[in-house]
């Protein structure tokens, strides 16, 4: 079938707190662009990318000014055909960055359309393995004074959250570590417990973190240095006692093989709307399993269940902070702490553009 009409809308929505990772600082909104890819039979694809605020309207002029030519008048079911093309036609200015995030977009909403059009959910087209993968509270609260994240974590237990994930990056390794501490015994040995370092530490302060974090069990500590920091992943993994996760800033196949060549992680952690999509996502997932290592996803749950549902080492998703449950017709559904991919076509949900109408920013 082929691809006859493209549409792009961007928006920069609210969120309802204003929340602080490291390196991103405080975050009042985050960006999306929707992409929306209509066949000669009328059949209709969605696919989208998140990014922080602000920075949706120059995503969604690549896909319309370049992307759309592209497009239009192709096999919808070429997907890698097209994403290399799409890849090779922006890659000199923008690979593995606006480019990675751009085709997202459309290369998520040629695999909905595609699956739409074969009446299966996503999760059964890409390998069908099992739609039921364990989550995990992705809190976002830098921010927050100690009383509230230990508050959170309260409310994550109460809506079946058997894993809570908090950030670190405050300023002394000695006040992260105590609010690590304060977590672990509020919540207890039971719940599984994250902390996200978002790009924080040195190499030498990451070890050192590495090794105090130890003791209060962290089934991983994510980011703690730069993203591209191949080889000082390698040696803070080869030094450190905490599991290392790692990839919501690497954009391509070629950067998480290297984080894996170095040895530097224990739980990939791709984004499919940062690192070009479900082909790539799906990718990433077959080289850590080849490597005997699990596939934990970044961000936009309400797809990525959908994909781990097909991975076979799938092990977390992460139920992030920037929602869109309050804009698409059918969010993630959550069971005893695990999410649970829907057997409804493609990525499973509508967006309801009407509510949306309010971010709309182009
Ligand atoms: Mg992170």
């Amino acid at each position: 079938m082929k691809i006859k009409k493209v549409e792009v809308k961007s928006y920069c929505v609210d969120l309802p707190t204003p929340v602080k990772a490291y390196a991103a600082g405080l975050m009042t909104n985050f960006g999306m662009v929707i992409v929306e890819i209509t066949d000669e039979n009328n059949l209709k694809g969605y696919g989208y990318t998140v990014m922080h605020g602000e920075q949706q309207d120059s995503i969604a002029s690549i896909i319309k000014n370049t992307y759309s030519k592209i497009l239009i008048d192709t096999d919808s079911d070429r997907i890698e055909y097209l994403w290399n093309l799409m890849w090779r036609k922006t890659h000199y200015a923008g690979r593995g960055g606006s480019a990675s995030f751009s085709i997202a977009a459309v290369d998520t909403a040629l695999w909905d359309l595609n699956a739409r059009r074969l009446n299966l959910p996503l999760w059964r087209l890409l390998g069908g393995n099992d739609p039921k993968v364990k989550a995990y509270a992705g809190n976002i609260d830098l921010n927050f004074p100690i009383e509230k994240i230990l508050d959170n974590a309260t409310k994550n237990i109460e809506d079946g959250y058997k894993a809570i994930k908090m950030r670190l990056g405050r300023d002394s390794l000695k006040e992260d570590i105590a609010r690590v501490e304060a977590m672990r015994n509020h919540i207890g040995d039971d719940i599984e417990l994250m902390a996200d370092a978002n790009e924080a530490w040195r190499l030498d302060q990451a070890i050192k973190a590495s090794n105090m974090l130890n003791e209060f069990n962290l089934i991983w500590l994510e980011e703690p240095i730069k993203p591209d920091d191949f080889i000082g992943y390698g040696q803070l993994r080869s030094k450190g006692k905490t599991s290392i996760a790692a990839g919501e800033n690497l954009h391509t196949l070629q950067e998480f093989q290297l984080l894996i060549y170095f040895k530097g992680v224990d739980f990939p952690e791709p984004d499919l709307t940062s690192c070009g999509g479900v082909t790539p996502f799906m990718k990433i997932a077959r080289l850590a399993e080849a490597n005997n290592l699990p596939i934990i996803s970044h961000g936009a749950h309400d797809v990525h269940i959908q994909l781990l549902g097909a991975c076979p080492n799938a092990a977390y998703v992460e139920v992030h902070a920037f929602g869109i449950e309050n804009y698409i017709s059918h969010p993630m559904e959550m069971v005893d702490g695990y999410a649970i991919a829907s057997d409804r076509p493609g990525i499973g949900f509508d967006f309801n553009f009407d509510k949306l109408k309010q971010y709309e920013t182009k």
